[in-house]
């Protein structure tokens, strides 16, 4: 019998592995599926890991792991693929704000041949104005430089295990790994599901957290940053050709002593544009030195006796 592996990866979620065990594993043993639950306690400052080690001797099929400090949910996600034996693995969230549900369409679809099976948000759960505008600012550029919809894709997810050890087989430790279950390819499809309410807890996210995603997200996935740099270089040469024309033009009839505000604000733009150019390299340096680095992901601290 084939086995499913869900990994469900958990920061400060104390108060939601219970419930969270409780719902998946009913609705697992409800349609039949023989299943494993890991759950990756990403160095979570509460009791989280005490409820996870709890529900593991309640069920045994609930196991666990725990970082030895916040890595971040990437590196939580990874690591639990890591651990997962099943022939298919899903990927959801501690707060059930992927409905559970779903899981077993999942499943379905799985068992009738496709690969990977994409969760796709079909409404967006109640989020503030402010958060709601920016995460659209956010995913309609992450989106258009990775080409990917990103603001429907989720984490929640199911991949055939030839995905998923494609996924651990790769070599670099900047994983965006919703975008990678696309680049890998694979026979895929999309199952809709309405993002819920979380019930109990906060988001995990600020908006400088946000902006460090977006920013790592996207110098991992996609070099287009930098060939920006280039296109702004090539800008500012065609006006500089421009302005030369023009400046040449008023020397040559006299008028050369005008146009101070010109130099200045053409020194403005220039250092602005160099900077930023230099910013966007950085990043990418920076990527370069942590991969070439080569530390681990994560660092795993504890791990439940059935695991
Ligand atoms: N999470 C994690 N590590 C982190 C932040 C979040 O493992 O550093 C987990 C969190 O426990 C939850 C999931 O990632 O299961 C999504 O986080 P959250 O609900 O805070 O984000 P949102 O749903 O608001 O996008
Ligand atoms: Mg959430």
């Amino acid at each position: 019998m084939s086995l499913l592996s869900v990994v469900i990866p958990s920061y400060n979620e104390e108060g939601n592995i219970k419930r969270t065990s409780e719902v998946i594993s009913g609705i697992l043993e409800n349609a039949s599926i023989n299943y494993e639950l890991i759950f990756v306690s990403d160095g979570s400052k509460d009791g989280t890991y005490a409820a996870i080690c709890e529900q593991a001797k309640a069920n045994p099929k609930v196991k666990g792991i725990e970082f030895s400090r916040n890595f971040g949910k990437e590196a939580a996600i990874f690591a639990g693929l890591g651990q997962a034996k099943g022939d298919v693995v899903a990927v959801l969230d501690c707060d059930l704000q992927h409905p559970a549900e779903k899981l077993v369409d999942m499943y379905k679809l799985w068992e009738e041949g496709y690969e990977v099976i994409e969760g796709v948000k079909s409404k967006r759960g109640k989020e503030g104005l402010i958060h709601k505008m920016f995460v659209g600012i956010f995913y309609g550029i992450m989106s258009s430089l990775m080409k990917i919809d990103m603001n429907s894709t989720s984490d929640y997810k199911m991949l055939d295990r030839k995905v998923v050890d494609v996924l651990l087989g790769l070599k670099e430790k900047n994983t965006f790994f919703r975008a990678l279950t696309f680049w890998a390819g694979f026979k895929s499809i999309r199952l809709e599901y309405e993002v819920q309410d979380r019930k109990i807890g906060k988001s995990k996210w600020s908006f400088a957290g946000l902006c460090r995603y977006a920013i790592s997200n996207t110098t991992s996935f996609t070099t287009v940053p930098l060939k920006l740099v280039s296109t702004l270089g090539w800008t500012s040469i065609l006006c500089s050709i421009i302005v030369g024309v023009d400046t040449l033009y008023n020397f040559f009839s006299g008028k050369a002593a005008d146009g101070f505000t010109t130099v200045i604000l053409l020194l403005l733009l220039i250092g602005g544009c160099i900077m930023i150019s230099l910013g966007i390299i950085g990043h990418y340096i920076g990527r370069i030195y942590e991969e070439v680095k080569g530390r681990p992901t994560y660092i795993i601290s504890n791990r439940t006796d059935n695991m």
